[in-house]
């Protein structure tokens, strides 16, 4: 799709919000024109796999780097930096605040990076620091990497960059949102680390969310609510979860349905459940951007926004309008 082919003439006005998955800052600027709410996921990770491309701890332990085409490598990508530091930081805002600008003052709401072990083994230096596992989808990942030792003082990279783009950059339409967090109690841990590098919830106006990704999310639902400003459902998470299937599986593909009745009602229930608690809660997992009638399903539990993929916002737009009963009012040119 060309954006320029697009008439915004005929994009209907919702109460629900539709934003937008956006993955890279060039995904970014090339839809730019498309009428979203803003961007209710903001991917770090093809930032850091694309453009930083080194390990933050091959950044802050460089003499750990052993083998010398790495670590020319990484001497190239640094250079003009004052440090290793400052290279991941300034790139990571610099990356963060392309995406930041484009639908400003909208909300964008950017995850701290959700890489399982293998794919961050995979950045320049990685594997001289990544422990391997048998089942990285469900090992160091999110929260409980973001408070470990072994990873802490690399989170605090990521912490710097975006108190640099809220505070000095003034973006303060950034939403800082946690994924994989498996309970409340890794939740009050990883918010600890957070307020020691200067991201604290609250201040200059930070709201921090939560990916419902893991049915533990939904179970406990209220004590997360707790502890987060709003929810994102990552459906693709929680659908893998939920049934046992592994997500990336080909042999598996018919099963991984997001329409079975237990995902549904862990969907439904989530929604329930943040708004008893009075959270915001949306959902940027995939379910609709493959899917785009799967809006109306999510409209009708009373969801509050739904982020899908650019190629695919136009029509869950409409699916979104048709789902909100009678008051359909065009937008005017
Ligand atoms: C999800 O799990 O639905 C999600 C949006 O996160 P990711 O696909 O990056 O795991
Ligand atoms: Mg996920």
């Amino acid at each position: 799709i060309d954006v320029r082919d697009i008439s915004l003439d005929d994009v209907p006005e919702t109460r629900t919000g539709v934003m937008l998955n956006i993955a890279n800052p060039s995904a970014a600027v090339r839809w730019w024109r498309l009428p979203a709410d803003g961007v209710g996921l903001a991917r770090m990770e093809f930032l850091v796999s694309n453009e930083i491309k080194v390990h933050p701890l091959a950044l802050l332990n460089p003499e750990r780097v052993t083998d010398a085409t790495e670590r020319s490598a990484i001497a190239e990508l640094t250079k003009g930096y004052k440090d290793g530091r400052s290279y991941f930081t300034e790139c990571l805002a610099m990356g963060l605040a392309r995406i930041a600008a484009v639908w400003h003052p909208k909300p964008v709401i950017v995850r701290l990076s959700d890489f399982k072990s293998n794919e961050y083994a995979d950045l320049l230096g990685g594997r001289h620091f990544e422990p391997l596992e048998e089942n990285p989808m469900i090992g160091l990942r999110g929260a409980a990497r973001y408070y470990s030792e072994f990873y802490r003082d690399a989170f605090a990279l990521e912490c710097v960059a975006l108190k640099r783009l809220r505070d000095d950059m003034g973006f303060t339409n950034v939403i800082v949102m946690v994924p994989f967090c498996r309970s409340p109690e890794e939740a009050d841990k990883v918010l600890e680390v957070m307020t020691a590098n200067g991201l604290t919830r609250g201040e200059n106006g930070l709201e921090v969310y939560v990916m419902t990704e893991i049915p533990s999310n939904v179970i406990r639902a209220a004590e997360f609510a707790e502890r987060f400003d709003g929810f994102s459902i990552g459906s693709n998470d929680l659908t893998q979860l939920t049934l046992g299937v592994d997500r990336d599986s080909e042999a598996l593909a018919e099963v991984f349905r997001e329409r079975d009745p237990a995902v549904i009602w862990m969907i439904e229930t989530a929604i329930r459940r943040a708004r008893e608690a009075g959270r915001k809660i949306g959902l940027c997992g995939q379910a609709p951007s493959n899917d785009p009638d799967f809006a109306r399903l999510l409209v009708k539990a009373g969801i509050d926004t739904i982020s899908v993929t650019p190629d695919s916002f136009l029509e869950v737009k409409r699916n979104v309008a048709l789902a909100e009963e009678g008051d359909v009012r065009m937008r005017r040119a």
